[in-house]
Order: structure tokens, then C-alpha cells, then sequence
């Protein structure tokens, strides 16, 4: 019923006000408390004029403008939203409207943004090149016997950002793996930077701890790319390659299938195969 009384009277003669930049202007929010007193019965109106509360949708441009008072859009905004965080908490009923919602107009829902899938805008790549050692005869079984191993002995390392690849070439395979993984590492921080550069919100401090950390997942894990690399390159490489990785991260995912890696996470790359992906 308050709502009704809000709604037809006071919502129609503070509207205009709430979105005025007058600085003369005193009003800058009402609470009204509706109920009786006891466990989350009370409830509160907050009404927040989008000026004075720093209201992202009214003023995107002014998060770090001084507005009123001497703090700044960003400042009232969070203020604002520990003052309703802070009554939630003492057990109130808050029921929160913006000056620019109109409590008729169904802009709220409008507003809301809908999911959209985003392709990784950069990637690495990379190719392994060995050589057969005949030195490294194993006798497998009594009639298996393996006369040479293949020996990665060079790496070639590219990225979309730029045309120029470095060729790495060494003779000792854990040198090279080591020098592989550098290579990765440097141009991966690169493609992280301009990534969130480009996709994290400015006001990501405002998005909730889940869709935050996915968000900051999808931007830190750059695609490796091999070529054939789940059947050859990665078996090539993987003991010096797995103790490479092992040393940065903690967190490793590898998919198998069979003899075959699909996938290799870690929480900075993603490692996966072409091959998979063409048909
Ligand atoms: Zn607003």
C-alpha cells in the first residue's frame, strides 16, 4: 500500500528532482521504513537519486569526477550500496529504487545484459621439430626393440599480435622446453594485458565474486595452439614439458584419449590441438 502511496504521489513530484544536477538542490535520498519491528518484517524504501548516489547507468563517464561533497560518483555509488548491504544485514526489507527507474517502465529488465558468447580474440602457436637419435636404442620387449627416439631439438613460437615467430634451437631438450615455456610465458603476459585492457569492466570491483573470478579466468587463460600437437608435439616434450608446468602452476588439467592429449589447463593457458578443431 505504501508503494501505491509512493508511487502516485511522492514518485511523481521527486522524479524530476532526483536527476537534477542543481547544486543547490538538499534532497538526496529518503528512506521510509514500512512494518513493525521484528525479523526481516521491516521494511525499507531506499530511494536514491542518481547524482548524488553516483548512479553507473546515469553517469558512466564520471566514476572518478568529484560530484558531491568531495568524493566522487564511484565513491557515492559504493557508499551506497554498503548503506544497503548494511540494513540487509540489521534485518530490514530493502526495497531500493534508482531516479531513473521508472517504477512503470519495465526498463530495469531491458537493461539487464544478455549472455553473449565471445571467441578468444589471440592466440599462440607453436611447432616442435626433432630428430631421430640412433643412440637411444631400447629394447622394449624381447621382440620389440625401439633402434632411435625422436629428440625435439628446435621450436618455433608465433602469436596474432605480430607476424615476427622466434625460432628456438637447442641441443639439450630441457634447455629447449625451459626456453619454450619462457617464450610461451612472455608472449602470453602480452596477450593477458591487452585482453583485459580490452574485456574487464572498468567497474569490475562492483560484480559479485562468482562472475567476477569467470570473468578474470576467461581473460587470464591464453590458447596455445599446435598443429597435430596432442598426437606429436606434446608427447614429444611432455617429461621435460610436465615438470616445466608443474613448476609454474599447481593447477594443471590434462584430457586424454588415449594416446592423444586434448587438452592441457593451467590457470594462464590452454593448450590445445588443431587437429581437433578442423574438419
Ligand atoms: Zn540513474
Amino acid at each position: 500500500m505504501y508503494l501505491c502511496i509512493l508511487s502516485a504521489s511522492l514518485h511523481k513530484n521527486l522524479s524530476d528532482g532526483w536527476n537534477r544536477k542543481a547544486k543547490n538542490e538538499k534532497f538526496i535520498s529518503i528512506t521510509l521504513s514500512v512494518g513493525t519491528e521484528g525479523r526481516g518484517t521491516l521494511k525499507k524504501f531506499q530511494y536514491h537519486g542518481c547524482y548524488w548516489h553516483g548512479c553507473f547507468r546515469c553517469f558512466p563517464n564520471d566514476r572518478n569526477t568529484i560530484m558531491v561533497n568531495g568524493k566522487t560518483g564511484k565513491d557515492w555509488h559504493l557508499a551506497t550500496l554498503a548503506r544497503t548491504r548494511a540494513l540487509r544485514k540489521a534485518d530490514y526489507r530493502v526495497i531500493e529504487k534508482w531516479g531513473c527507474q521508472d517504477a512503470k517502465s519495465s526498463e530495469i529488465e531491458a537493461e539487464i545484459p544478455r549472455s553473449k558468447t565471445r571467441i578468444y580474440p589471440h592466440a599462440i602457436f607453436y611447432d616442435f621439430e626433432a630428430y631421430m637419435n640412433e643412440n637411444r636404442r631400447k629394447e622394449r620387449t624381447d621382440t620389440l626393440t625401439l633402434t632411435d627416439a625422436h629428440v625435439p631439438i628446435s621450436v618455433s613460437v608465433g602469436y596474432t599480435l605480430q607476424r615476427q615467430p622466434t625460432h628456438i634451437c637447442e641441443r639439450e631438450p630441457a634447455d629447449l622446453i625451459r626456453k619454450f615455456v619462457e617464450e610461451v610465458e612472455g608472449r602470453g603476459a602480452e596477450i593477458r594485458k591487452r585482453v583485459r585492457a580490452e574485456f574487464l569492466p572498468k567497474d569490475i570491483e562492483l560484480v559479485t565474486k562468482k562472475p567476477r573470478k569467470r570473468i578474470e579466468e576467461w581473460c587470464n587463460q591464453v590458447p596455445v595452439l599446435g598443429f597435430n600437437s596432442g598426437k606429436y608435439d606434446l608427447n614429444l616434450i611432455k617429461r621435460h614439458f610436465a615438470e616445466q608446468l608443474a613448476d609454474t602452476t599447481a593447477k594443471i588439467k590434462v584430457a586424454k584419449k588415449g594416446n592423444t592429449t586434448m587438452f592441457i589447463q593451467t590457470p594462464h593457458f590452454h593448450f590445445l590441438d588443431i587437429v581437433n578443431y578442423v574438419g
